[in-house]
């Protein structure tokens, strides 16, 4: 699938790199510590609603290919589900329901009137065509057209799939609805009504949530030595609002390596000269492997790619005291308590990545009533719920004594417990 498989597990590694079960694990110690029943548990252990579509493609060769793709609607107690559509040769039905539970956590923490959801179509877009990646987006939406919409469940753009992707798939929407449905998806190009700051929206998120880590920790983000894994739209955004605010970006990576350097890399120069699915690292003879970017010299660390990245394999030689998870899913429970025990903080995808999902919402809103607001505005906006959000966490995990990754599993969970207490399922 790809090069450098970053850090990966093996056959004789026991380590539970199953994401699902570790998330079940949280979410059970969460509804405990706030007294919730074991009913509220077997409510909330998997999605609502999980469709498997086969999706026909012909392809380029003029054969045609059949893929496989998801759709997981954890819980609608609280309002419609939401949450972004993968594009990856690595999705798993698992890996889908997973991160479907972790949008009802975000939804949670930044206080929407949603639920959570997720989709995932198993393929490689890096090898497929424009024509082919069109066919394959307009497939999804008719195969899963049933359960979605406006008012029942919104998509996203989520790894491998961007703006473009989104827009086709807004436009199939509205043919099957035969009306102009653009608050059926989010991440849509500005002109049929995205919003002004969604691309960035994730890692401003993450951005303002790591200058607060940083403040808890005395650490100065200007001149501080910083790590980040995957130059995709997290990844990317990232790099360049650290950077611009003085942190020193000491290491990237993407799927196939990373590259280094102990005074700071350019960050503008290898931003002009990354590909739209975040790959640069094929352009340099001199890189590393995923793996030692993790063991470099660095204060914070920000994973921004894929799942699994943090384990017990590597967690004693992480270098850094701060963790701000971009990516969904990045740390092992081992790991997070590894970590946790040498002191380092981890501040939790959960909580870090909300900022992506809030400016969706401003997205949907706007949709709905037909107007639009300025790029200001949403940041203000974001800025609040972020500040609000992490303080809500951190001091949840201070005063409970818990780590931040718990704290925020209860902080996110309680509303849909709440909605589905009061509605009667449990
Ligand atoms: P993207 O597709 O734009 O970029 C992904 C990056 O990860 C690329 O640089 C790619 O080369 C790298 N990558 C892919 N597979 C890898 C592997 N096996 N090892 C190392 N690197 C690998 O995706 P994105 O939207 O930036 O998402 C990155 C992470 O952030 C994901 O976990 C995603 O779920 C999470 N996230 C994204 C958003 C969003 O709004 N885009 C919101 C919340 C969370």
């Amino acid at each position: 699938m790809v090069a450098d498989k970053a850090v990966n597990s093996t056959k004789e590694n026991h380590e539970n790199l199953d994401v699902l079960s570790s998330t079940r694990a949280v979410i059970k110690s969460a509804l405990e510590k706030l007294g919730y029943s074991d009913e509220v548990f077997e409510l909330l252990k998997d999605p609502m609603r999980m469709m498997t579509v086969r999706i026909p493609v012909r392809m380029d060769d003029g054969k045609v290919k059949v893929f496989t793709g998801y759709r997981a609607q954890h819980n609608d107690a609280v309002g419609p589900t939401k949450g972004g559509i993968r594009f990856h040769p690595a999705v798993t039905e698992k890996e889908v329901k997973a991160l479907s539970i972790w949008m009802t956590l975000k939804a949670g923490i930044v206080d929407l009137p949603y639920g959570g959801a997720k989709g995932g179509i198993i393929c490689d877009p890096r090898e497929m065509s424009f024509r082919e990646l069109e066919a394959l987006s307009r497939g999804y939406v008719r195969a899963v057209s049933q359960i979605v919409g406006p008012t029942k469940d919104i998509p996203a753009p989520d790894v491998f799939t961007n703006s473009q992707i989104m827009a086709w798939m807004m436009d199939e929407y509205s043919k099957i609805d035969e009306f102009n449905s653009p608050g059926f998806i989010t991440g849509k190009p500005i002109v049929l009504g995205g919003s002004h700051g969604r691309e960035s929206a994730t890692a401003k998120g993450v951005t303002i949530v790591l200058n607060e880590a940083a403040k808890k920790r005395g650490i100065n983000v200007e001149g501080a030595r910083i790590v980040i894994q995957g130059f995709g739209n997290a990844g990317s955004y990232l790099s360049k609002f650290l950077y611009d605010q003085g942190a020193k970006i000491v290491g990237i990576s993407d799927a196939y390596g990373a590259l280094h350097d102990p005074d700071g890399l350019d960050i503008d120069y290898l931003l002009d000269r990354r590909d739209s699915f975040g790959t640069v690292t094929n352009l340099f003879d001199n890189t590393i492997t995923n793996k030692e970017l993790f063991e470099l010299d660095c204060d914070i660390i920000i994973p921004a790619a894929v799942e699994n990245q943090i384990t017990r394999d590597n967690a004693q030689n992480i270098k850094a005291s701060i963790i701000v998870e971009a990516a969904n899913g990045p740390t092992t429970a081992e790991a997070t308590q590894i970590l946790t025990d040498r002191g380092v903080l981890i501040v939790p995808d959960v909580l870090a990545s909300a900022g992506g999902v809030t400016v969706s919402y401003f997205e949907w809103v706007q949709n709905n009533q037909g107007y639009y607001w300025s790029e200001d505005e949403i940041d203000e906006k974001l800025h609040e719920i972020m500040i609000s959000s992490f303080n809500t966490i951190y001091h949840t995990a201070e005063t409970r004594k818990i780590d931040m990754r718990l704290a925020a599993y209860m902080v996110g969970v309680r509303k849909t417990a709440e909605a589905a207490r009061f509605r009667g399922w449990v």
